[in-house]
């Protein structure tokens, strides 16, 4: 373990753990956001021998560990490198963080080479040792467009796929498009650029501002890039080209879970499980496995609800949000977004939701279209008050959409 480690603020992986209540949490970054059945299965087993059994999708396509001891995370990555879900070296890992279009290779409106590009992008970054010095959580996506329109994949410097090529984007600037390799190069002139600006080490993504001077640092031809607000279409069901779309409440499963899609995955023609920015699957078979907490309905209610881990797994947390969450579920309308957090840092969504609900000592904190740090609109209400105040809220607001376009 190394002395990031257990730093609250750094991107938890296999090399840099972080400390939670319920033991050490490990995130796993697939190669493009992809793993095989073969795959599903290693991980299966490091959550049930090295943690506690429990596996969470992140919004970032990364899966989450928990439960861990320094011990079993030794172990665990070992078994993660030799499977080929992480790579050996630890800043090559790091810095490899990369979102790819979820239906990449399947979908015919998507990017053709959006693979590919997602490809040389990954192998010239992990190689540019240099970048070791990009903020922690920096990362880039590929974002090809088609069912999941361009727009909608978040990052600190994004390849977009344009009619004529591909555009690097950064914060609130783009290029003009390029040959996938010339903007591989540029993409990654970019980063250096970010890494040179050490020790401010600011994020576009954070400061979207200062897109357009690292892009001109870069020696790039840069211009304003049209910030639009991108519908996201139906992430669960039927997807295009036969793909099925899955997720779990709160995007939290069991071994038993991940094993099921592993086996239905071994049965299909393109056996590969993608993971998506949103915390759920897609996969190319066209059934689901029976028997499991896997969300198949597009109109199911509990994805209308996002809750943190609460109290098991965190000592910030002051009541069982997910508990409160699944019971308030049935009353959130359809298009709408409840957002139950444990306490003002939101880490299950960070975004903004119709309606964010923030537990404080006295009871919950009410946050109509905001984020969990917000200044409340009503404050200490108690569980018995709930349902009724929201009854009223989603009366009152009918014109809040509900699908937001918050990384
Ligand atoms: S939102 Fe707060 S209570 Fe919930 S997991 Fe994050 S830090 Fe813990």
């Amino acid at each position: 373990m190394t002395s990031a480690s257990l730093v609250r603020g750094w991107c938890p992986d296999l090399f840099a753990p972080m400390a939670a209540k319920d033991g050490l949490l490990v995130r796993i970054r697939p190669p493009l956001g992809r793993l095989t059945a073969a795959q599903l299965h290693v991980v299966a087993e490091m959550a049930e021998s090295g943690g506690n059994g429990v596996i969470e999708l992140t919004n970032r396509a990364n899966l989450q560990l928990r439960g861990f001891s320094p011990s079993s995370v030794s172990a665990a990555r070992e078994r993660a490198v030799k499977s080929g879900l992480t790579l050996a070296d630890e800043a090559a890992e790091r810095r490899s963080a990369l979102i790819v279009s979820p239906l990449a290779g399947l979908d015919p409106e998507c990017a053709a080479d959006t693979l590919v590009c997602a490809q040389a992008l990954r192998k010239t970054v992990a190689e540019a040792v240099d970048l070791a010095v990009l903020p922690g959580k920096f990362g880039f996506a590929v974002d090809g467009g088609g069912y999941f329109p361009t727009g909608l994949l978040a990052g600190d410097i994004v390849l977009r796929a344009r009619n004529d090529g591909w555009a690097v984007c950064c914060g609130h600037a783009t290029t003009e498009p390029a040959s996938v390799m010339n903007a591989v190069g540029a993409a990654v002139r970019v980063a250096r650029m970010v890494a040179l600006r050490h020790p401010d080490r600011a994020r576009p993504a954070r400061i979207p501002e200062t897109g357009l001077s690292l892009l001109e640092e870069a020696g790039l031809v840069a211009c304003s890039l049209r910030v639009e607000a991108v519908r996201r279409p139906p992430t669960v069901g039927r997807l295009p080209e036969g793909t099925l779309g899955l997720a779990v409440p709160f995007g939290r499963m069991h071994v038993a879970t991940l094993r099921t899609l592993a086996d239905h995955l071994a049965r299909c023609d393109d056996a590969v499980l993608r993971l998506t920015p949103w915390r759920s699957v897609v996969l190319a078979g066209p059934s689901l496995p029976g028997g499991t907490m896997l969300i198949d309905d597009p109109t199911d209610p509990r994805l209308r609800v996002q809750a943190c881990t609460g109290p098991g797994g965190c000592a910030r947390a002051q009541v069982d949000v997910a508990q409160d969450a699944l019971a308030l579920a049935m009353d959130v309308p359809r298009g709408r977004t409840l957002h139950v957090s444990g306490c003002p840092k939101g880490c299950a969504h960070p975004g903004r939701a119709d309606v964010t609900l923030c537990a404080q000592s006295g009871g919950y904190d009410v946050i109509p279209d905001g984020r969990a740090g917000d200044m409340p609109w009503r404050s200490g209400v108690g569980r018995e008050e709930i349902v009724a105040l929201l009854r009223r809220l989603w009366k009152e607001r009918p014109d809040v959409t509900g699908e937001r376009r918050d990384a």
